[in-house]
């Protein structure tokens, strides 16, 4: 695959999961790619040896998102090492064990937060330097990772994390309306189901196997579903949407 010149993605959180498979998927097109991650070095340096090894330019960047001085780390060594961002796929996200809201603790909710919004917020805004043409760029697009649970509310198992989605909604139908005029679209992909390490982070690895009798397609979902959706959402092919929302949930 031959790298197309000025496209540069940030993929949060790609060293598993649904990131990995978009980190993937947009190599697979020639974007230069970031690969960020929090901890899992070993995952983030296989997965950039095999991104390598398709010719494009890539780099792996470990860095927590939900830290003001690790984001603006990161984006200093993407300008650096790849060029201007064109791309951001905001995917870095974490479950907590399921519990009820009787149960919850403060400590457990700022840490949700923390995590799935506010990373969510500080990337978006080091993203809009780079792209926006108030400040010299030459646009590009966002894609933010919500989920169906912040349709569905997640009862009896992690209401905070549904309700964190919830927040990346209303993230993206601001945000959207906001730097639209910059040259920046915002979208959003809903996963749901989808076979990755994050139920067991949740305390039930086969928790897609409880569920699928529910699900109208009546299986579970790949992350390489997940990470075609936000393909086609950086992509021209999706030029007039912003603000818009895909569900990848197998009908729920
Ligand atoms: P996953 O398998 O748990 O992977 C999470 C990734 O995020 C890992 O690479 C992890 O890095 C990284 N990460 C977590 N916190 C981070 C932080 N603070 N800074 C940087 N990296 C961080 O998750 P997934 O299932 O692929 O989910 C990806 C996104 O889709 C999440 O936003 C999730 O909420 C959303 N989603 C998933 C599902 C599903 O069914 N799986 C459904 C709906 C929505 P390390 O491993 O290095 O720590």
């Amino acid at each position: 695959m031959k790298e197309i010149m000025d496209r540069v993605a940030l993929i949060t959180g790609s060293s598993r999961g649904i990131g990995k498979a978009t980190a993937l998927k947009l190599a697979g097109q020639g974007y230069a790619v970031c690969i960020n991650y929090k901890s899992n070095h070993e995952a983030a340096a296989a997965l950039l040896a095999k991104i390598q090894q398709q010719g494009v330019r890539a780099i792996a960047v470990q860095a927590d998102v939900s830290k003001e001085a690790e984001v603006t780390r990161l984006f200093k060594e993407i300008d650096e090492k790849l060029g201007r961002l064109t791309a951001l796929v905001n995917n870095a996200g974490i479950l907590l064990k399921q519990t009820t809201v009787e149960n919850i603790t403060a400590e457990r909710v700022n840490r949700l937060l923390t995590n799935n919004v506010t990373s969510c917020f500080l990337c978006c805004r080091e993203a809009i330097k780079r792209m926006s043409t108030s400040h010299g760029g030459a646009g590009g697009c966002i894609v933010n990772l919500s989920s169906v649970a912040a349709r569905l509310g997640s009862a009896g198992e992690y209401v905070d994390y549904a309700a964190s989605k919830g927040a990346i909604d209303t993230l993206t139908i601001g945000l959207a309306k906001e730097v639209a005029a910059q040259g920046i679209r915002v979208n959003c992909v809903r996963p749901g189901f989808i076979h990755t390490d994050m139920h067991a982070d949740g305390g039930e690895p086969d928790r897609i196997e409880r569920l699928k009798s529910g699900i109208p397609l009546q299986r579970g979902g790949t992350p390489e579903e997940v990470a075609n959706a936000i393909a086609w959402l950086l992509s021209d092919e999706s030029s007039y949407s912003t603000g818009a929302f895909i569900d990848v949930a197998g009908g729920r």
